[in-house]
């Protein structure tokens, strides 16, 4: 039967709209506070966004189904840049953005001509988003929406910022960001092309003196600097003669670029050809010694300073270089130079004599310095020295410290001396900026910083993440990895939508700072949007109040205008729904928002509304490559929802990956997920919910089985393993159900109905927060009244899952696969079946073995012992072979059915495979089949094989 998805879900969207089911009050029932971190409006929302939104509904819907009063609500985040930057593109006719909006988006020309102003985009796309999230199904309270230019919102960011900076938290200084120069504003993950975040080094310069000028080298290592016997210079480079502060340095051209923003005055005096250094002498700052300046080809003038140290006794790479360089055609001059040059050894490893770095060499067997074991040979060295070296006397006092810790204490002798400066580079350069500029590290002066570094806060933090719940666990580390390295965060621009910064109004709180407490003012923005709080006269006592029960209410009231019996109101409903139960979002988040939105909640609020759960999934492929506008595999989310169905959409999206994994979405499982729905959907149409009488065998198995499914489905979502869930729910129990069909038929019954009724609402129920809107109608079509989405959740209790009509069920299927095989091996038509259960005596030898099994015993010698020595067994001896075999077949279950069948004691084989083997054994093999147990009187026994008969294996005789 074809569905027509859009008639359908039209039908039950406006149901919930009418109902205004996704409402959310205040009320006498547990609550659960579920987001998500609500879109940015500048382009519409693909398959990808779809995920982490459609996550959040299944968890909301969940929830509400099991009894909570769950809030779910979304904002629009209209702060930042990447708008400001499409508006002006548009501005300038940017002919790629126009065709991308006209083509890929749909936007209409009319509208694309009013994107020169920035906030006409946010509305636009916001509108887009909105409409999308409706058509598939999400269960949102609308009544909270607001966007972050909304005139109380900016208050709301007023009072976060003052009161983070009376916290001392937001701070004025000088620190490094990533930085767009042609834009002129700090950059970070959401504002670069490909989503990196700018990552910095810290470089220490040493600054040799070289007539009057000074040449600076970059390391990582300052030690180093007495291990150094030459440097390294490429004669190809035109390095620049500069003026920095008031040094007359010599740089590469982009070393010189780099200090500009690194807050000194640069002023280009002139050019010098790197070959005109090569032979040259410059002076070691710490010890007035001379070295030479040598040439060589693998210097870049990218990285550093464009000029290096040789370090040959610790580097493998510079060992190299010179036995090289000595090969090679040079002046006799400067082999003269060359040859008197003898490594310095400053660390002492154990392992490691003199130098080091020819010991690795030669260990590596290193032809030349473009031989790639030669990072080996480096990578060994330099490991070994890091975790095991000593500096040795030639340090002079910092001799005896271990090279891990030599760093820092080096560092600030050097910089204390002045012998050293510092540069900071990006380490995950190139990055660049959404318009088009590669960005630089910059040191801002002056500017305001949220101090993201501060030990007291990073361990209030550190606190609240070890008691919340993290899905998926292993996302965890990544966090306590993120605390460790954050420290100062820009947190205004100049640029952009958003708000001022109350106490300096040249500067806009940047994006990654007002999205981190937005969570409680969703009960603010309910009272915005039916104009009972307006945003005259709203101050910060207001927020105080509310949110942190501080001030007086009659104050409070006078002050703002609004009456107490409001103020109380909001406030009770803040105190209602907070602290956020569960906050969702995609992997990218980790590093910034996710971390950030915990660090500022434990700023600001007290310990009892710190966020309970994050829930972190990865992203989607599609058709197994990432989705992105020039590989033009971006499918709209409107357009695919209009194309296969909102339902189909969510579930394919859900199925395709477990959490953490990124999804791989393929157009062939939508339709196989239509043509699923499409099977379920005619069955839920025929089923009616007569009462069944007769309680059958496959009766009470079916039902146990369902009771299971539920379980587990019940378990899986709580862990957010949805993929596991729907899974159960629409794939693994057909199996059983089509065991429990062809049992039924056997017997020709005709009074299941009701059974597959039950069965089929208990799917339902569980399919609603997946599929809600084939769900409210194959529910309807089951003949529930009310709606699916409010219905409770289908209930399990251990105790309805049946062990014995598990276990008989499964002992029938095993043995009907046994006479099976049989029969495929022997190839006969059997004209007569006869099976023989073991007696009473080898079921109680059974049980006890397998009791004694599931305490960990399962030494043959011991068992056999033990079972001799009881008296109720001690028969035993007479069959070892039994005991042996029993064993074997006890160790070859899953621990689950150990259980079960140690719960099973006194199931009766024989008289259950009398009463059911007939049936479907006739159906199957075409013949009846006789039981007998081994020890029966009158047994029909011609080739004596009901003695093989073991408990859960009868004997099986095939004529
Ligand atoms: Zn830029």
């Amino acid at each position: 039967m074809k569905i027509n998805w859009k008639e359908i879900e039209t039908k039950w969207r406006q149901k919930w709209i009418e109902n205004k089911d996704f409402e959310t009050n205040l009320n006498d029932k547990p609550k659960k506070f579920i987001t998500v971190a609500y879109p940015y409006p500048n382009s519409p929302q693909h398959i990808g966004h779809g995920r982490t939104y459609t996550l959040a509904d299944v968890h909301a819907r969940f929830y509400r189904m099991r009894g909570f009063n769950v809030l779910f609500p979304m904002g629009f985040h209209y702060t930042g840049t990447p708008i400001l930057g499409m508006a002006k593109r548009v501005e300038a006719n940017d002919k790629e953005l126009i065709s991308n909006l006209k083509n890929l988006y749909g936007v209409p020309e009319e509208t694309i001509k009013e994107f020169v102003e920035p906030v006409k985009i946010a509305n636009y796309f916001h509108q887009e988003i909105k409409a999308g999230m409706i058509e598939i199904g999400y269960s949102i309270d609308w009544r909270r929406e607001f966007t972050t230019i909304d005139p109380v919102y900016n208050k709301f960011i007023e009072w976060q910022i003052n009161t983070l900076r009376e916290k001392n938290l937001i701070i004025q200084g000088s620190h490094p960001v990533g930085w767009c120069p042609k834009d002129q504003n700090p950059v970070s993950q959401h504002d670069t092309l490909g989503d990196v975040e700018p990552d910095f080094t810290e470089y220490i310069l040493i600054k040799f003196k070289f007539e009057d000028y000074i040449i600076p080298t970059a390391t990582l290592r300052p030690e180093t600097i007495f291990g150094v016997v030459n440097l390294w210079v490429n004669p190809e480079i035109i390095y620049k003669k500069i003026t920095l502060d008031d040094e007359r340095w010599i740089v590469s051209k982009e070393c010189a670029n780099k200090m500009e923003f690194l807050d000194k005055k640069i002023t280009y005096d002139g050019e010098i050809k790197g070959s005109e250094l090569i032979g040259k002498i410059v002076v070691v700052p710490n010890r007035n010694e001379s070295i030479v300046m040598l040439p060589a080809s693998f210097v870049e003038s990218e990285t550093g300073t464009g000029i290096v140290m040789s370090v040959p006794a610790h580097a493998p790479f510079d060992y190299q270089a010179l036995i090289d360089l000595k090969k090679a055609k040079i002046e006799p001059e400067l082999f003269k130079k060359i040859n008197s040059i003898n490594p310095i050894s400053i660390i002492e490893t154990e392992g490691y004599g003199e130098n080091p770095a020819k010991e690795a060499v030669e260990k590596f067997n290193v032809l030349n310095q473009n031989d790639p074991k030669l990072e080996e040979a480096t990578k060994e060295v330099y490991g070994k020295e890091f975790y095991g070296g000593k500096l040795n006397l030639k340090t002079g006092q910092f001799s005896g410290i271990k090279v891990s810790y030599a760093k820092d204490t080096i560092k600030d002798w050097l910089i204390q001396n002045k012998y050293a400066d510092i540069l900071l580079e990006l380490t995950n350069s190139p990055v660049r900026c959404r318009c088009g500029a590669e960005c630089v590290v910059k040191v801002l002066n002056n500017q305001w910083f949220l101090n993201y570094g501060d030990k007291d806060w990073k361990e209030l933090t550190i606190k609240c993440f070890d008691s919340m719940n993290i899905l998926p666990q292993e996302i965890r580390s990544e966090f306590n990895y993120v605390i460790g390295w954050l420290r100062e965060r820009a947190c205004a621009r100049q640029h952009g939508l958003g708000t001022k910064l109350p106490w300096d109004k040249d500067w806009i709180v940047e994006s990654l700072s007002d999205s981190v407490i937005y969570m409680a003012y969703y009960i603010i923005s309910k009272f915005v949007n039916d104009k009972t709080v307006i945003a005259d006269n709203l101050s910060r006592e207001f927020f105080d109040h509310v949110f942190l029960n501080k001030g007086n209410l009659d104050k409070v009231s006078r002050i703002t205008n609004i009456s107490e019996d409001i103020i109380n109101e909001i406030k009770k409903e803040f105190e209602y729904f907070y602290p956020v139960d569960s906050r969702h979002s995609g992997r990218d988040l980790v590093p910034n928002h996710l971390t950030f939105f915990v660090l500022n909640h434990v700023a600001i609020f007290p310990e009892s509304y710190w966020p309970r759960e994050i829930v972190v999934n990865g992203s989607v492929l599609m058709n197994g490559s990432k989705m992105s506008k020039s590989m033009g595999n971006i499918i709209p989310l409107r357009k695919a929802i209009s194309d296969y169905g909102a339902d189909p959409i969510r579930l394919a999206i859900i199925i395709s990956a477990e959490l953490l994994q990124d999804a791989d979405f393929n157009m062939e499982s939508v339709s196989g997920i239509q043509n699923k729905l499409e099977t379920l959907f005619e069955e839920c149409s025929r089923l009616q919910p007569t009462k069944s009488e007769m309680i059958e065998a496959e009766d009470k198995w079916i039902k146990s089985k369902k009771h299971s499914m539920v379980f587990q489905v019940t378990q899986a979502v709580e862990k957010m393993r949805l993929r596991e869930a729907l899974h159960d729910i629409l794939f693994s129990f057909e199996s059983d159900l089509s065991w429990y069909m062809k049992r039924a038929s056997a017997k020709n019954r005709t009074n299941i109905s009701g059974i597959l009724h039950d069965i089929y609402s208990t799917r339902i129920a569980m399919l609603s927060p997946f599929a809600p809107h084939i769900a409210e109608e194959m529910w309807e079509k089951l003949g529930h009244k009310g709606m699916a989405s409010l219905s409770k959740w289908p209930e399990f209790s251990q105790s309805d899952i049946d062990p014995i009509a598990i276990q008989s069920e499964e002992y029938l299927k095993s043995t009907i696969d046994d006479i099976s095989k049989i029969l495929k091996v022997t190839k006969i038509t059997p004209k007569r079946i006869t099976i023989y259960t073991a007696d009473l005596f080898k079921s109680k030898v059974y049980h006890s073995i397998l009791e004694k099994v599931m305490t960990g015993q399962t030494n043959m010698g011991i068992i056999m012992k033990e079972l001799i020595s009881d008296e109720n067994t001690q028969e035993v001896k007479k069959i070892p072979d039994f005991v042996q075999k029993t064993i074997k077949d006890i160790l070859s279950d899953p621990t689950e059915i150990r259980r079960t069948k140690l719960e099973s004691k006194n199931f009766d084989e024989k008289t259950f495979l009398a009463n059911e083997l007939y049936e479907i054994g006739k159906k199957d093999f075409g013949v009846e089949i006789q039981v007998f147990c081994e020890s029966d009187s009158g047994i029909y026994d011609p080739k004596e094989k009901a003695r093989h008969a073991r408990p859960f294996k009868p004997a099986i005789l095939i004529e």
